[in-house]
């Protein structure tokens, strides 16, 4: 038997099979959870088949920008399921020319927050909604970020502020849902070529740089972000919340590196 197993796991953030929500939920789904997920209305149709290839029936639209659309998105979920155990937030948007260039050119103050507001205040939105029926269930609530929010990157531009503002989101929702059992935590993942990640300039040299420089000298899958989510939305995580764990084959700890020649004179 999984470790999820008797876990409902709602999935907001699915767009492709190469989506960090499907690596995610591919690895839930293999530990027992029954799932559920919402979508942008253009990606419906690919989400009601990945959601089919998962064993899943239950898809909603949810356009985090519209308090309305999160509403009903939680209204139809109560149709079907009287509980959740896990909400998953795996969203983030900022206008493709902040991803470019530098900082202070690129962010506009639209940009600043649409960022914002899709990628930071919408856990917090999702969190309102979820609490209820997350109530008296030891419930987990995870959302992804990434080393943006806490080191200049370039090209990352505008969007590191808002996983600034996501990770300290993750703190105020843990100190405010702790005391109903409800456990917030973030993944801080190193890069992962998905959608989102192609509208950064120079995506490409991040991943070689992460390959050259992390302990690991590899980049992060799929597989190792989902795996770990799993783990820190289930039981055997029930003494951690308010963290963000970092799952970026060791990249964040690294002060200085040489590459494979580290330690030849
Ligand atoms: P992705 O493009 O597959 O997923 C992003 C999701 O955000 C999509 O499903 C999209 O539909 C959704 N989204 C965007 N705007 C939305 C809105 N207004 N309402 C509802 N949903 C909306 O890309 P991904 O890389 O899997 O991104 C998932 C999360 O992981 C993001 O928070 C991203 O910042 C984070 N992350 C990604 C990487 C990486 O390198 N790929 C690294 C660290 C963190």
């Amino acid at each position: 038997m999984g470790f999820l197993a008797g876990k409902r796991a709602l999935i907001v953030g699915l767009a492709t099979e190469r989506s960090i929500a499907h690596g995610i939920a591919q690895a839930m789904r293999r530990e027992g959870a029954e799932l559920a997920f919402t979508y942008l209305e253009r990606l419906k149709d690919r989400v009601v088949d990945l959601a089919g290839e998962l064993g899943s029936k239950i898809t909603m639209p949810m356009n985090v920008e519209s308090d309305a659309e999160i509403t009903h998105a939680f209204e139809h979920l109560r149709k079907q399921w009287d509980s959740v155990d896990i909400i998953v937030h795996s969203v983030a948007f900022a206008p493709r020319e902040a991803l470019a260039g530098g900082f202070v050119a690129s962010t506009s103050r639209d940009s600043f927050r649409v960022a914002h507001e899709i990628s930071s205040y919408s856990l917090t939105a999702l969190a309102r909604e979820g609490r209820a029926l997350m109530a008296g269930r030891n419930g987990a609530l995870l959302t992804l970020s990434y080393l943006g929010a806490v080191r200049s990157i370039p090209a990352y531009n505008v969007m590191g502020l808002a996983k600034a503002s996501l990770e300290a989101n993750v703190r105020s929702l843990a100190a405010d849902l702790g005391p109903a059992g409800i456990r917030v935590n973030g993944i801080s993942a190193g890069p992962i070529k998905t959608l989102s990640a192609a509208g950064i300039a120079g995506f490409r040299k991040m991943l070689a740089h992460v390959a050259h420089t992390a302990p690991l000298r590899r980049n992060v899958t799929l597989e190792d972000v989902g795996n770990a989510a799993a783990f820190l939305c289930s039981d055997l995580a029930a003494g951690i919340t308010g963290e963000i764990l970092y799952v970026d084959a060791g990249y964040s700890t690294v002060g200085m590196s040489f590459g494979e020649d580290a330690t030849a004179e």
